[in-house]
């Protein structure tokens, strides 16, 4: 079954565009930079996404922190994708670029053409592959997201308590069906979700664990609609006995998808089946999602996983410090843990990028070349800006009153400069989407997401536009 036809190379490339905007919105310039760019995309067969990048250190890690975030955003574009891999292609042959097919409507098919002399695109090693372990029903689970890799400490305690709790018990825990699990991005939600999965599995072998994200929930919910196989989809979900699913915050303002949620929900709920919530907010501030979901997720045990502190993050680089067999001196990773404090992904990056550079140049870490090598990274930590701030210059920039940016006019002269300014505060910020959306006259987040969107878009379309708001990024972070 074709779902999108007829795919062009342009179309093909217009969203891979997409993709790299979206990416460097979700992580960021400096981790874009330091990582991202570096992925090529190389083609497409049979709902397989290839893609390549120069050395095999830089596939290693955008496989390991990356490939989930590819493959939805992939999936995003072309719901028909299977899966996204990425192999290594050395630089010096570059111009061998065109050697691989680029799709044609064919490609996403299930039966297909042959992708002619893609001889260069040999995966690494078997073994990279057999880290993420892939159960029957095609959900994946990371195999370095254990209990024994998550490092303990004041912010996490309840939640890790929580989850263990729920893991070793070979019935559904009293007290805490559901359990759910809130904390802001990167601070290990699914990291736990993954480590319940494991565990559960390992006490009772006989119990079914599903872990999903929920917007893959979503796909296979529309991909059952589409198929007319909604009995399928129900009953892949209502025979488990233990249901994880990841960033219920997805399907807030998604009806359909959350209407199904909810049956799928109650009833393993009635049945006495365990099931398990992560989500970057509490219950209450779920936005955009029906007041029975809501009341009924915080009907069991919620914890939350609170921003990391310092001993933490120490305790944090100092394990994966161990696991990676090198190392690094304690003035460098307390350097570390004392400048990167929001999110442990990008602790765990800076740590990482620090090893392969001293790897690359053959030079022992220092402190000093740790600063230099994180220049961009810890300047745009040591520097907090404000949405207040983003407002009053997009302002200015586009000669608006700052008030505009808290109407409600939907004037393109006032409506557009007001979703840059939501775009850059996405982008600039850590502020979460409805905090987002209220600074801006008490918005939906939905309507900050629909700005994102929106800007990404013309940014691909209008080279002159993205020019406008690359400076506008730039000026705002000097
Ligand atoms: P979230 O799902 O909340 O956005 P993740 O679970 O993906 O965050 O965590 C981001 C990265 O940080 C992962 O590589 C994870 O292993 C790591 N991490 C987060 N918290 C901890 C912790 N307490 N101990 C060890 N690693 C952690
Ligand atoms: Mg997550």
């Amino acid at each position: 079954m074709a779902v999108i036809s007829p795919v062009s190379e342009d179309l093909v490339n217009q969203s891979w565009e997409k993709i790299k905007n979206a990416l460097k919105t979700e992580y960021g310039d400096a981790t874009f930079k330091s990582w991202l760019k570096f992925l090529d995309f190389a083609g497409l067969r049979n709902g397989q996404v290839m893609m390549t990048v120069p050395t095999r250190f830089i596939r290693e890690w955008i496989v390991a922190h990356y490939l989930d975030a590819l493959r939805r955003l992939w999936c995003r574009e072309f719901p028909s994708i299977k899966s996204v891999d990425i192999f290594v292609k050395p630089l010096a042959s570059n111009q061998q670029k065109n050697v691989v097919n680029l799709p044609s409507a064919e490609d996403l098919e299930i039966s297909g053409a042959n992708l002619a002399s893609a001889s260069f695109v040999k995966p690494l090693s078997q073994n990279d592959d057999a880290r993420m372990q892939e159960e029957d029903d095609g959900y994946i689970l990371d195999s370095r997201y254990t209990f024994d890799t998550f490092v303990v400490g004041r912010p996490n305690e309840l939640a890790f308590a929580a989850a263990k709790r729920v893991a070793n018990s070979s019935e559904t825990t009293k007290g805490a069906n559901p359990l759910y699990v809130y904390g802001g991005v990167g601070l290990g939600k699914t990291h736990l979700m993954h480590a319940i999965a494991w565990q559960a599995r390992k006490v009772s072998r006989h119990r079914k664990v599903m872990y999903v994200s929920a917007e893959k929930f979503m796909y296979q919910f529309i991909k059952a609609i589409k198929q007319k196989d909604l009995m399928g989809f129900k009953d892949q979900f209502r025979s488990v006995d233990v249901l994880l699913l990841d960033d219920v915050q997805f399907i807030c303002g998604k009806e359909s998808t959350q209407e199904e949620f909810f049956h799928t929900f109650n009833a393993l709920i009635d049945q006495n089946k365990q099931v398990v919530i992560s989500a970057d907010r509490s219950p209450n501030d779920l936005e955009g999602l029906d007041e029975r979901v809501k009341s009924r997720l915080g009907w069991g045990l919620v914890v939350d996983l609170q921003t990391t502190n310092f001993e933490l993050r120490l305790g944090i680089l100092q394990a994966k410090m161990q696991s990676m067999m090198v190392n690094v001196p304690l003035k460098v990773l307390e350097f570390l843990a004392q400048k990167i404090t929001t999110n442990v992904r990008e602790l765990e990056g800076a740590l990482n990028r620090v090893v392969a550079h001293s790897t690359l140049v053959d030079r022992p870490i220092s402190l000093e070349n740790t600063e230099e090598l994180l220049h961009d990274l810890l300047k745009s930590h040591d520097r907090k800006i404000s949405i207040e701030e983003i407002q009053k210059k997009v302002a200015d920039h586009f000669k608006i009153k700052v008030a505009d940016m808290h109407s409600a006019r939907r004037s393109r002269a006032i409506a557009r400069p007001r979703q840059v300014a939501m775009f850059l505060a996405k982008k600039l910020t850590t502020k979460s989407l409805p905090e987002i959306g209220r600074k801006f006259g008490g918005k939906d987040h939905t309507t900050v997401i629909h700005a994102v969107k929106k800007i990404e878009e013309l940014c691909i379309g209008d080279r002159s536009f993205a020019e406008e708001v690359e400076h506008l990024s730039r000026i705002l972070q000097n």
